[in-house]
């Protein structure tokens, strides 16, 4: 999106230090890890993101990103929206060796700690990147409607009474 002004590549370091937002708009066509997952890639999904220094002192960024992404639902593969509402945040660590060990993350999930992820951050962050990973990550593993039938046209009625009949058969 070319009118767009804000810059793909943020320190995050000093967003924290300086409580920096930006927020703005993202194409969804461009998010091209969810390409195949979508069946249409037409809008935007609207992003801010905060930096903030916490009590210790620790660099966070708080990401927030909503949206409507148009998905297949997985029953049924007839159209069913997914509203996107991310609202997380992350510690921002500079280098891997500041990260938690798998062991200690699951430890401290076990343990019900509600910290933040840490993820290692830069002066010159892709914060697109990022808003990829936040949004795929906020999918359910399986996008389904609650009741497929009620949302179905009447010229896919036949396929969930073919699969009544095959559901007999077994
Ligand atoms: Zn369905």
């Amino acid at each position: 999106m070319s009118s767009n002004p804000i810059m793909q590549f943020q320190d995050v370091f000093t967003m924290a230090a300086e409580a920096q937002t930006i927020s703005g708009s993202i194409e969804i066509a461009s998010l091209t890890r969810l390409a195949d997952d979508l069946i249409n890639t037409s809008g935007a999904l609207n992003y801010t993101l905060t930096g903030l220094i916490n009590q210790q002192r620790q660099p966070h960024l708080h990401i927030t990103v909503q949206g409507t992404l148009a998905m297949a639902c997985q029953r049924c593969l007839e159209p069913l929206s997914f509203d996107v509402d991310v609202d997380n945040v992350l510690h921002m660590v500079h280098s891997e060796a500041d990260l938690d060990s798998e062991e200690d993350e699951l430890n401290a999930i076990l343990a019900g700690s509600d910290a933040p992820e840490k993820m290692v951050g830069s002066d010159m962050f892709d914060i697109f990147n990022l808003i990829e990973d936040e949004v795929i990550l906020s999918i359910p593993v399986a996008n389904m409607h609650d009741v497929c039938d009620e949302k179905l046209p009447t010229s896919s009625g036949q396929k969930a009474s073919a699969f009544d009949v095959l559901a007999k058969l077994k």
